[in-house]
């Protein structure tokens, strides 16, 4: 994806992948800036860290506590989070106003709790299989914890739940649910996913996760390259067979 976004930019740019130990994490990074590189995108486990160590962060990384995209800017090392704002350009139409329920209380459903709340969702309530992880999650997001997986206007799986063949709708609570009129599954790869299948029954609209992937990375292209990201040419790369 990012390989075509450079062609398409006629940038001789390459996105390499790093693999990084926790605890080799701040020493490469710190390396990265003087070894020519304008930036990096972070995964788990590294969120947190690339978050702690940067010098400078954004509003979303901040509020977050996590970072996916890193900027070297003068040496200068600056944390943003998009995986907020590229969800929020997957779904296309601002929640403000709708009834959200978010499942699941790890890095990608604070992203994604704390973009619903910023775009001004009437109510954001956050379901997860370790409550505990949810009270705390909606507590420090303005959030609410939900029992259970409840009716709202908006769905998002924020799980790996659909990742696995075995994997059911019952893991979630989906099984005795209506499907609302928007849900967003962040799960991609074996698409239609389990959630897509079921929120398609119902016939509203449904964002897969191979979008929100596109999004964020889109948004971590502008931040590197100041360009427009080519999108068309992003989504078609990310969704050919590799
Ligand atoms: P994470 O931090 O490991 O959190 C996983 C969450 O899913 C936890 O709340 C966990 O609940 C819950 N969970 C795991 N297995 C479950 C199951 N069998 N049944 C019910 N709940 C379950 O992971 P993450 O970084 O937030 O990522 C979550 C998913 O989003 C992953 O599939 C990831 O690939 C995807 N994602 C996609 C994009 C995109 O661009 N499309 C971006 C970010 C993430 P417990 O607290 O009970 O363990």
């Amino acid at each position: 994806m990012m390989a075509a976004a450079f062609a398409e930019l006629e940038l001789d740019w390459r996105y390499l992948k790093l693999p990084v130990p926790p605890e080799r994490f701040a020493e490469t990074v710190r390396a990265l800036p003087g070894s020519g590189y304008v930036g990096a995108n972070v995964t788990v486990p590294h969120k947190l860290a690339a978050h702690d160590l940067a010098r400078e962060r954004s509003p979303a990384a901040t509020a977050i506590g996590a970072a996916n995209t890193l900027t070297f800017s003068n040496g200068v090392i600056e944390a943003d989070n998009t995986d907020a704002g590229g969800f929020l350009d997957a779904l296309g139409e601002p929640p403000a106003g709708l009834r959200a329920l978010v499942l699941g209380a790890g890095g990608a459903a604070r992203a994604v709790v704390w973009a619903l709340r910023e775009a001004g969702a009437a109510e954001v309530a956050v379901w997860n299989r370790t409550p505990e992880r949810a009270e705390a999650l909606a507590r420090e997001l303005g959030a609410r914890p939900a029992a259970r997986p409840e009716p709202a206007d908006l769905l998002v799986n924020a799980t790996p739940v659909g990742l696995g063949p075995s994997d059911s709708l019952a893991e979630l609570g989906l099984d005795i649910l209506d499907p609302p009129a928007v849900v967003v599954d962040l799960v991609y790869g074996a698409e239609p996913t389990p959630v897509e299948r079921w929120a398609s029954r119902g016939g509203g609209r449904v964002v897969g996760g191979l979008e929100v992937l596109v999004r964020q990375g889109a948004r971590s292209l502008e931040l590197w390259t100041g360009r427009e990201a080519p999108i068309e040419a992003m989504r078609a790369a990310a969704s050919s067979p590799a």
